[in-house]
């Protein structure tokens, strides 16, 4: 499934849309905080896998983060894994697994 990235001319925030296919992804999408059309696609941003590790390397965990850099899904577990890859601490995949549920909003759900 494309990811995109896009950045919202009317509320000037940056956010990625995951679409179905192709097709999807060829509609012009809503901002998913102002829900506005005027949305610019970035182009040469990578998929988020790929992505992943270069913030990861570019993170700065002592800098503190305002909210709106949580309310990027991508972001979560971000400073937890950076913290532990600077302890050396191996997480494991339990944790990957909880990182996971926290972007895809699934651990506010079992709460
Ligand atoms: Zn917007």
């Amino acid at each position: 499934m494309p990811i995109y990235e896009y950045h919202c001319q009317a509320c000037d925030r940056e956010q990625s849309l995951l679409f179905l296919n192709q097709r999807e992804a060829a509609k012009s999408p809503r901002c998913k905080y102002c829900d506005s059309r005027r949305m610019t696609r970035l182009i040469s941003r990578c998929t988020y896998h790929q992505s992943e590790a270069a913030r990861l390397d570019n993170f700065d965990a002592s800098t503190p983060r305002d909210e709106s850099f949580y309310r990027d899904a991508r972001n979560v577990g971000l400073w937890a894994k950076k913290r532990a890859k600077e302890m050396g601490a191996d997480l494991g995949s339990q944790f990957e697994e909880t990182v996971e549920k926290a972007r895809s909003g699934k651990v506010l759900d079992d709460l």
